[in-house]
């Protein structure tokens, strides 16, 4: 339901984009427009419930945001004499799918006089429109199919995207995670990396890049605008030098697209002296179904972007900075208005992620919880239109605990075994002994576990032994086999 309102505000971010001059939606053009923008979406938004000419009003508020842009002209030819940022729009622009011949001849025609400028980008929305309003458009075909993996690399985030054959990859994890990322992505069978996603330079996102930039085939790299003087970094930078591999710090409102999926770059709209408010924020959009991720960012880096006028909404949201209460503030809970939350966060880590707060106002919310934590690398599989997930939501809305101390870890740790032991001998409907393990993720379950994956993807074992030689070597945490 969001992705009807999101269709025709994707006319509209193209607008946007080609509007500023493209101008790679350099800060003072992306504000101006954007504002013009968030009113045309209410409109749309109303008149999308009404009635399914939605699409015809988008292009009516598409062409009314472009006639009054005209007023906003003396900045945007500014922007684009300056000339910044045209190399990046363009990239955009020859990713996008959707109407991408058009597109790009209206981004030539740029030099050739305002009007026939206007006259192509019209153009340019009625394609996209026409796309969007089904027929061969991105709704249809295995193009908008696409899975997501969560993958569990304990206390940070890994996050894979496959579509239609291309994949790409938001942060590696931990410095000592990257084999194991490495390993997930070769059993999945990725070989190339269409993007490489590093949110910000903190260890726990970027810690594993060294080992992915050495390993896999590589498109582009996009990184926060955000250096880091330390080792892990360095090795980061090293790497991709050794692959003469550049990076670049895509602009907000930028699009691209991965296989029929595209995703839109939303943040960071400032700049910050915190690693993690400098996380670049994406929205990815397979079909009608919307993913956030926005990596570290806290409450002053979630609220520039509500007033930026940002569209967050989405149906699963990657819960900002592993489930703490610096983020996911409850305005910005509101603006996302997930059905679906992930968090990615180790078990007993000592920052006590997630956080009560944030558990309990998702929890008030209605939305559905999955973690890594509980749950091991979570699967999130979409056909554009619905969500299904490896297992069921977790249903402990147990907040982690602040500790220092190895000692408060094990404490919790044996808490929980207990509680697990106790439920695997209460259950008893298994075959004592045998255990299953996820083809998809190469997790190993007990046959008594509360999170076995669907019955196609199952392998049986008669013993544990004989589940790690077969390569099931990645035990889940919630039934420790
Ligand atoms: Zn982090
Ligand atoms: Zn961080």
């Amino acid at each position: 339901m969001k992705a009807r309102i999101r269709k025709a505000f994707a006319l509209l971010t193209f607008a946007a984009l080609l509007l500023t001059g493209c101008g790679g939606a350099e800060s003072a053009g992306y504000d101006l427009p954007a504002q013009e923008t968030v009113q045309s979406i209410e409109s749309i938004a109303q008149s999308g419930r009404r009635a399914e000419q939605s699409t015809e009003n988008a292009v009516q508020s598409a062409e009314n945001t472009a006639q009054s842009s005209q007023r906003t002209e003396q900045s945007i030819e500014s922007i684009a004499q300056s000339g910044q940022g045209t190399e990046d729009t363009v990239q955009s622009v020859e990713n996008a799918e959707q109407g991408a011949e058009s597109i790009a001849q209206s981004g030539q025609n740029r030099d050739t006089g305002e009007e026939a400028y206007l006259v192509s980008e019209h153009e340019t929305i009625r394609a996209a429109a026409k796309g969007a309003s089904g027929g061969d458009g991105i709704q249809s075909g295995a193009e908008t199919e696409a899975e997501l993996h969560f993958i569990d690399v304990g206390q940070g985030d890994a996050t894979l995207v496959k579509c239609g054959g291309h994949a790409m990859l938001i942060d590696c994890g931990e410095n000592d995670k990257g084999t194991l990322v490495q390993r997930y992505l070769q059993k999945q069978g990725v070989t190339k990396l269409d993007y490489l996603v590093l949110t910000h330079p903190d260890s726990d996102h970027i810690g594993g890049a060294d080992v992915v930039v050495t390993k896999f085939e590589i498109g582009q790299v996009f990184m926060a605008d955000y250096t880091k003087e330390n080792k892990t970094y360095r090795d980061l930078i090293g790497a991709l030098s050794d692959k003469r591999l550049g990076w670049q710090t895509p602009k907000p409102g930028s699009v691209f697209s991965l296989g029929g999926a595209e995703f839109t770059v939303l943040g960071p709209v400032g700049r910050y002296e915190d690693p993690n408010n400098s996380s670049l924020v994406l929205r990815l959009d397979v079909g009608d179904v919307s993913f956030l991720f926005t990596g570290d960012a806290q409450e002053p880096a979630e609220t520039d972007m509500l007033r930026a006028g940002a569209d967050v909404a989405a149906d699963v949201y990657q819960v900002g900075h592993h489930g703490s209460d610096t983020s996911s503030s409850e305005a910005f809970l509101k603006a996302v208005a997930p059905d679906y939350a992930v968090i990615s966060c180790a078990e007993g880590n000592s920052y006590g992620h997630p956080h009560a707060a944030v558990l309990n106002t998702l929890r008030a919310m209605g939305v559905s919880v999955f973690r890594t934590d509980e749950q091991g690398s979570i699967v999130a599989r979409t056909d554009g239109k619905s969500v299904k997930w490896n297992s069921a939501p977790s249903e402990s809305w147990q907040a982690g605990e602040r500790t220092g101390s190895a000692a408060a870890q094990t404490v919790t740790g044996i808490k929980q075994s207990g509680t697990q032991a106790q439920a695997a001998g209460d259950t008893g409907t298994a075959q004592a002994g045998s255990y299953i393990g996820n083809k998809n993720n190469g997790k190993l379950h007990r046959a008594t576990c509360k999170h076995l994956p669907k019955e196609e993807n199952r392998a049986v074992f008669a013993s544990r032994e004989e589940a790690v030689e077969a390569g099931y070597d990645d035990p889940c945490k919630l039934c420790k086999p």
